[in-house]
């Protein structure tokens, strides 16, 4: 029987490994933006959609940056296994639905979760073969700059980003590679060079 993790690609007639790529790093490094970028131009990644119990940020859509759900639908989604893994940040949860990463690593599918230190420390639990990813900023001053200068956030949320932050950056060393975001177009194009030289990821344990 042939591997699910495999897909034949038809152009080369070479299979092509489905992988599973963790994106990290501190709250205000530029994940976002990186992702936004890869939406835009890199249609061969499939982007994770996580929910939150966050409100949604002006501009963000339910279903494209987040599902947005109460904290009752979240603990039951959790408390019914169907979570990759999940965690609080500042806050509010955040968790991966996992019935829809098992089905496009099956698919082979280059697969993309943007989630905090937390959530990357599960995914290395529960599947090892993952690459995980941790963004850097260029420096912490560059950091605060960006976390303060995001209007968006009560200043009491802002602290707490930050405090995450600093414990966040500690955590990269956890990581298989450091990228450090001092362009977001360089950052995605080592981002899916790195995606699609990866080996693949064993659909049994993306649950
Ligand atoms: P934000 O509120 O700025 O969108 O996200 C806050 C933090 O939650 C970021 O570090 C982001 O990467 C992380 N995050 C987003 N989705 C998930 C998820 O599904 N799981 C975990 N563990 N963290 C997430």
């Amino acid at each position: 029987m042939t591997d699910p993790t495999v897909r034949a690609d038809p152009a080369a007639g070479i299979p092509v490994p489905a992988r599973l790529t963790v994106l990290s790093g501190p709250s205000g490094v530029g994940k976002s933006t990186v992702v936004q970028a890869i939406r835009r131009h890199c249609p061969e990644v499939w982007l994770s959609v996580s929910i939150t119990t966050r409100r949604p940020r002006p501009g963000e859509v339910h279903g494209r940056e987040y599902f947005f759900v109460t904290e009752r639908q979240f603990s039951e989604m959790a408390g019914a296994g169907q979570l990759l893994e999940w965690a609080r940040f500042a806050g509010n949860y955040y968790g991966t639905p996992s019935a829809p990463v098992a089905e496009k690593l099956r698919a082979g599918l280059p697969t993309l979760l943007e989630i905090d230190v937390a959530g990357a420390r599960q995914i290395r639990q529960s599947i090892p073969g993952a690459l995980l990813v941790f963004l850097a900023p260029p420096s912490w001053d560059e950091l605060v700059r960006r976390l303060t200068a995001r209007e968006t956030e009560p200043a009491e949320v802002i602290r707490r980003r930050l405090e995450a932050a600093e414990a966040e950056l500690r955590a990269g060393t956890e990581f298989d590679i450091t990228l450090v975001n001092t362009s977001v177009d360089e950052v995605c194009s080592q981002l899916v060079a790195l995606m699609t030289a990866q080996p693949a990821t064993p659909v049994s344990s993306a649950k």
